[in-house]
């Protein structure tokens, strides 16, 4: 389904079946001599097809086409070469594209899982099971790195790109000043909230995120286009049903963990989370592997307050309340 927004400016409804997510917002813009599509879709034929639909109904030529991709994520990276031709420009941020240069980026996530008590034998299921394992790129796109600051004129807009490190560490919004357009991907969304999660303890992703809240929060904003379900307008109001959100998550963890100690895995199955089950035993694995990693990003920020501490005598990773 292809709405229009402004002028020039236009969303490709893309589906993503079996994800809660529902679809992915693709933006369109439409410029005199080259147009900018902002995120794709994941690699897959159900997402290509409404993708091909869409673009014919706006009668868009690929081949006068670049792209944004607002973070390395699966459902907005994924069917990037398959829509890209010989002359396309890829933006993409210089700091999540350096997950596209590893030759195995899975491995220190699956190790990590392991070290926060995730279940060894199930990991491989974990890791079959996973979106960015099925649906990323086949393979790797020649991206136009881009920073904080950098701007990308297309049909008059012009989009500042703003780095919102969080959701992914190289996430990147966009902030058309004139016609007060935020396109906010993942970093801000109105009928979920974002999942944030952590997969290495060197990065405090939650602290960063919520830094990257505030960092656009008193942004003039009219519209902002997220990169999953409604558009909204009250940006200010969002993030801060956001940050309270996640201080009260924190505070869940700290509940959860009451007097003992315990691993990440553990602390996740202890959790409250939105999805169509009765039990954390009923939870498909990829579900797991992702609420271990939002359970870990909340206990690294709690850490950082001084509120727990870790543990790394045994092999296995372990919190106790301070
Ligand atoms: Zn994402």
């Amino acid at each position: 389904m292809v709405k229009q927004i402004r002028e020039r400016l236009y969303a490709i409804e893309v589906p993503l079946p079996n994800s809660p997510l529902k679809d992915l917002n693709s933006y369109v813009i439409k410029g005199e001599n080259r147009h900018l599509i902002i995120d794709t879709g994941f690699n897959r034929s159900v997402c290509y097809e409404a993708m091909l639909k869409g673009l014919a109904e706006l009668d868009v030529d690929l081949n006068k086409t670049d792209f944004m991709l607002t973070h390395m994520h699966a459902d907005h990276t994924g069917l990037v070469m398959r829509l890209a031709t010989e002359a396309s420009k890829i933006f993409f941020s210089r700091i999540d594209a350096m997950v596209f240069d590893e030759d195995n980026s899975w491995q220190p996530l699956i190790d990590f899982a392991r070290l926060n008590g995730f279940p060894a034998e199930a990991l491989q299921n974990a890791l079959n099971a996973h979106p960015g394992f099925k649906y990323s790129p086949e393979k790797k796109p020649d991206f136009t790195r881009i920073d904080d600051g950098d701007v990308l004129e297309y049909g008059g807009y012009r989009l500042r790109a703003i780095a919102t490190p969080g959701h992914t560490q190289g996430h990147i919004c966009l902030y058309e000043a004139d016609e007060k357009l935020f396109f906010s991907g993942d970093h801000v969304l109105f009928d979920i909230t974002p999942h944030i999660e952590s997969w290495d303890y060197s990065v405090n992703s939650l602290a960063d995120y919520l830094a990257s809240l505030d960092k656009v929060r008193d942004l003039p904003v009219e519209l902002v286009l997220p990169g999953h379900r409604n558009f909204f307008t009250d940006l200010r109001g969002r993030i801060e049903e956001i940050k309270t959100h996640h201080h009260e998550r924190a505070d869940e963890v700290m509940a959860v963990l009451g007097s003992r100690s315990l691993n990440a895995y553990e602390i996740a199955a202890g959790m409250t989370w939105d999805i169509d089950c009765d039990t954390w035993e009923e939870f498909p694995v990829a579900q797991k592997w992702f609420a271990t990693g939002e359970a870990i990003a909340h206990l690294r920020y709690l850490e950082s307050e001084g509120r727990i501490s870790r543990s790394t005598a045994q092999e296995v990773v372990t919190f106790r309340g301070l």
